[in-house]
């Protein structure tokens, strides 16, 4: 993740709403600011997973709000210790993204065993995606999982 700004100021993090084509609000995306010039962008592993989110979109219906945890593992985990947690050193919330992401990581995988034994196909493929957000590569039973590109 990068931690520096340009002008060698400590980013912070934060989350807001964006606005797409006027149609949909996208609330709670993870940001970095810049304390010091004010500078702000979107946290790079989420511009991926947010534009393909952006292409999925329907514009056709009256325009309507949507929240970005509903749709990220890892955004949905760091919004929870951002906004809940009593930790208050950036070490300490690392430390607890950390296990709450290793947390997730085991309960998709049982449902993705399930998902497995029932032959559920769109399931398997919906929990791979959701695990593609929270790591790079995910072992089950031994083989690496591989995603759907998205
Ligand atoms: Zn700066």
């Amino acid at each position: 993740m990068l931690e520096h700004c340009k002008c060698g100021q400590r980013y912070d993090l934060d989350f807001r709403l964006v606005d797409y084509k006027k149609h949909v609000s996208i609330d709670n995306v993870p940001v970095l600011v810049c304390p010091k010039c004010e500078y702000e962008e979107v946290l790079p592993w989420v511009r991926k997973d947010l534009t393909a989110l952006l292409q999925k979109l329907s514009l056709c219906e009256e325009p309507y709000g949507i929240d970005y945890t509903d749709f990220n593992e890892l955004a949905c985990i760091i919004y929870v210790i951002f906004t809940c947690s009593p930790a208050d050193t950036k070490d300490a919330l690392k430390a607890e993204i950390q296990e709450s992401c290793t947390a997730r990581i085991n309960t998709l995988l049982d449902l993705y065993r399930c998902a497995k034994d029932a032959g559920d196909r769109s399931w398997m493929t919906e929990i791979e995606a959701r695990l593609s957000q929270l790591s790079e590569k995910v072992y089950i039973d031994g083989q690496e999982v591989r995603y759907s590109s998205v």
